[in-house]
Order: C-alpha cells, then sequence, then structure tokens
C-alpha cells in the first residue's frame, strides 16, 4: 500500500477549494477525513509531528465508537487486534471484593446493536490510518503544523509552520487537548489540573498469573486511586491504567516514570492488585486536566472537534468516541449544508456541544464516586451490588445507543 502523504502547496483551483483543511492525524482528524469521504467530499489532513509513535496505552472503544468504525468499513481490521471482554468486572481495591458484572463485548451487541471493544491505542490509530492511505480522497502531510486560519472571499486558507499555505472551504481544529488553534479562535483560557494523573503501560498476558481475570476490564475502586486493565492485541497483551490523586503535572502524555512511582503509590491495596501493577514496567504519566464548556466552537469557517473542542476525563472511556461521533456528525451536516459551509458548523456545535458537555460531566463524576473512602466507598459498593451489572450498564443507554440521526 503506497501512502498518499503529501507535501502540502498553495492551491487556488475550484475542486480545492471545496476540499476540508483538517488540522491534526489524531483520532478525531483522521475520522473526520474518513466519514467526508463517504459523502464524497475530499481532505486534507496536516499532522504537525513528522511520524507518528506507538505509544503504550489502550482504549476502550463502547458500542457508539464501534458503530462508527463499522459504518466505516473498519469492522474487519479491528477484530483481527480488538479484545471483545464479556464482563466489566469493578472490584474493592482494598479487599478485592467483586461488586458486579456488568455485560459488555459481544453482549453488548444484542443490548446496543455494537459490540464493545478493548485494543491497543496504536492498533486503532494504525487502522484509521491505513483506510486514509487507502482512500483517493483524503491527503496527508506529515511535519506540517498548522499555525493559523485566515478567512477571505468564501474561503480559509491553512497557514503551515513549513511556511506552506492551503486553501479549503472549511478548516477543523482536531489538534488535541492543547490546541492551539482554540486558544487563537475561540477561547484562550487555561486548562484546569484535575488533580490525578494516569499511569499506563501494556504488558505481555503472561507476564501475568493466571489467577488475574484476564478476559475482562478489571476496575479497582480505592480511596484515592484506580486502576483499569483489559485485553489488547487480541488478548495477547493487557493494557494497565493505575489513577491516582496527585498535583504534579506531566507536560504530555508520554511522561516516562518509574515502576516505583506506581508500586509506592498502590502501597496499601489488595495484594491481587499491587501484583498486577508490578507486572510493568515501562510507565508512562498523563496529568489529567478539564477544561469548562466553551461557549462556541465555530467562528465563520473553522471549527473545533474532539479533545479541542471538549476535553473528557477518561471516567467512562469516551474521550476518543466522541471524536469519533464529532467527526460523522460534522461530515453529515457538511454533506446535506448545500455549500452552505457556515451554517453546518452552527448546526454541527448545536447537535455536538450539549452531548459532550454531558459525557464530560459523568466522566467527572465517575472520577469522585471512583476515588471514594470510608462510608461513602462503603455505600458505593453496597449500591453496586444491590443494582447488578446489567442494570449498571443499562443506566449507559443514553450513551451507547447513540447513532447518527440527521
Ligand atoms: C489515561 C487516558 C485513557 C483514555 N482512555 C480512553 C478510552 O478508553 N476510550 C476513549 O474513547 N478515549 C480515551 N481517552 C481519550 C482519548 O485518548 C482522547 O480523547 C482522544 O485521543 C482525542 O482525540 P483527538 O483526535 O481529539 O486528539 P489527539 O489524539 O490528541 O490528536 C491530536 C493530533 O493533532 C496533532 N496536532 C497538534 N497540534 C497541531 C497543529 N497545530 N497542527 C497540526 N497537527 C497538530 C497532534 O500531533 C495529534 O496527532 C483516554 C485518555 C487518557 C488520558
Amino acid at each position: 500500500m503506497t501512502p498518499r502523504t503529501a507535501i502540502a502547496h498553495d492551491t487556488t483551483d475550484k475542486s480545492d477549494r471545496d476540499q476540508v483543511l483538517i488540522a491534526g492525524a489524531g483520532i478525531g482528524g483522521l475520522t473526520l477525513a474518513l466519514a467526508l469521504a463517504q459523502h464524497n467530499i475530499a481532505s486534507h489532513i496536516f499532522e504537525r509531528r513528522e511520524k507518528f509513535s506507538i505509544e503504550g496505552a489502550g482504549i476502550q472503544v463502547g458500542p457508539n465508537g464501534a458503530r462508527i468504525l463499522r459504518m466505516l468499513g473498519l469492522e474487519a481490521p479491528v477484530c483481527a487486534f480488538a479484545g471483545t471482554p464479556s464482563f466489566v468486572v469493578p472490584r474493592d481495591g482494598l479487599s478485592g471484593e467483586v461488586l458486579a458484572r456488568m455485560p459488555i463485548g459481544n453482549r453488548s451487541n444484542a443490548r446496543h446493536t455494537a459490540p464493545y471493544w478493548t485494543m491497543h491505542r496504536a492498533n486503532l490509530h494504525s487502522a484509521l490510518l491505513a483506510a486514509v492511505h487507502d482512500c483517493s480522497l483524503v491527503r496527508l502531510s506529515m511535519d506540517s503544523e498548522v499555525l493559523r486560519a485566515d478567512q477571505a472571499d468564501g474561503h480559509v486558507t491553512a497557514v503551515l509552520a513549513n511556511h506552506y499555505t492551503a486553501v479549503g472551504q472549511i478548516l477543523v481544529a482536531a489538534d488535541g487537548i492543547h490546541s492551539r488553534l482554540r486558544k487563537a479562535w475561540i477561547s484562550d483560557a487555561p486548562l484546569h489540573a484535575a488533580g490525578k494523573s494516569a499511569a499506563r503501560t501494556v504488558i505481555a498476558s503472561a507476564e501475568l498469573s493466571d489467577t488475574v481475570d484476564k478476559s475482562n476490564v478489571g476496575l479497582w475502586l480505592a480511596p484515592g486511586a484506580h486502576v483499569v486493565h483489559y485485553p489488547v492485541r487480541a488478548g495477547k497483551e493487557i493494557a494497565l491504567v493505575a489513577i491516582f490523586d496527585d498535583q504534579e503535572v506531566s507536560p504530555d502524555w508520554t511522561t516516562p516514570i518509574s515502576q516505583d512511582w506506581v508500586c509506592t503509590r498502590a502501597n496499601g491495596l489488595n495484594p491481587d492488585l499491587q501484583k498486577i501493577l508490578h507486572a510493568g514496567v515501562c510507565w508512562q504519566k498523563w496529568s489529567l486536566a478539564t477544561l469548562p464548556p466553551l461557549k462556541r466552537w465555530s467562528t465563520g469557517r473553522t471549527t473545533l472537534l474532539g479533545d479541542a473542542a471538549h476535553p473528557v476525563l477518561p471516567f467512562l472511556a469516551q474521550g476518543g468516541v466522541m471524536a469519533m461521533e464529532d467527526a460523522v456528525v460534522l461530515a453529515t451536516e457538511l454533506a446535506h449544508a448545500s455549500g452552505n459551509a457556515v451554517k453546518a458548523l452552527e448546526r454541527y456545535e448545536r447537535v455536538r456541544r450539549p452531548r459532550t458537555a454531558r459525557v464530560a460531566k459523568a466522566s467527572q463524576q465517575n472520577g469522585r464516586i471512583y476515588h471514594y473512602a470510608g462510608l461513602t466507598a462503603l455505600a458505593r459498593n453496597n449500591a453496586m451490588k444491590i443494582i447488578r451489572g446489567p442494570a449498571l450498564i443499562n443506566r449507559y443507554r443514553w450513551l451507547y445507543d447513540w447513532q447518527i440521526s440527521i
């Protein structure tokens, strides 16, 4: 397969003016390009990085995200590497007691008409990238940081750090949580440190004893901490995420940290959980941050998408999936816009802002509940045991049953 990477260049002809310019080739930017192509709309993605790295991290893709990957024709490649755990199994992180068994994986097919997948981030990114490379309607330029947008005469020009420019009908900033374009266009309000850090790694499944439940999503809840583990690379590896209350801020999501950093904080947790964490070697830390919902995402022919528009704490495992939902809604609105791209952007944010704000709020709430101590932890545990797994997962029908409805 020949990558359709391109050098950004001055574009002035009519067809280029109709293309959609996308800053950022993360999950959101790539999904947007593929969703646009399904509507026969051409796009040009500009990625700041020279090449993609393989971050040691997993990602859970709930049924609302799986439905989108299916719609993009990616079910077969994704199934080759995805895990399909049958249950999320919350446990008390001190006693180890199982609190519920929430049905997911292929059981989600019956409940939500789409599966619940777990995977290595790099696998998901590569599958999206391969589809982009195969698509004649998408160009991808690496080492192409978008610095700003100039709007005039019914089009927008992206100005790049490598001195090139490109013209299109709109420019979408899918440039992540630290989005420079959000700061330039909408708001330079700083991110709020969430006071929690996520340590992440991926280990060979064989590194964990057979007594560990490796086929499901394990969710251990403890005072000031919680740990999630799930199968990736079709079960050959296990992704570990340990989230601790932590005030120290790291600059990006690949800051290396020692095994000691994790194990010291895990002292006092359930011994079985400590053994799981001790198996992790190459940990990376990501300080979690939030941003109050923005009053608007678009200005003229520019808009925001994914983490750039609405960073979401990872306690519902939905940040990447929200970027995918944004992408298919934006592509559909543009396809139905009869050439009025500005109206399409207005409709896109009207649809997406309330939903992403709801997800951000629900994620924040989960973060608080997961880290309860003492009597509140006891009340949480009892409630989970009484409500039971199927009813616990049913509370998320509003989230997982989502599908595009334009
Ligand atoms: C600990 C943790 C666990 C998570 N787990 C899950 C999960 O299980 N499920 C889930 O759905 N989500 C999860 N998320 C959230 C998810 O990772 C993010 O929401 C998602 O990656 C956002 O995608 P994006 O495309 O908006 O941004 P990003 O993935 O950050 O991509 C932005 C891209 O833009 C590029 N870029 C930046 N600036 C520029 C510029 N000026 N010009 C050009 N390119 C630029 C960057 O290099 C990058 O490639 C998790 C997050 C964390 C921290």
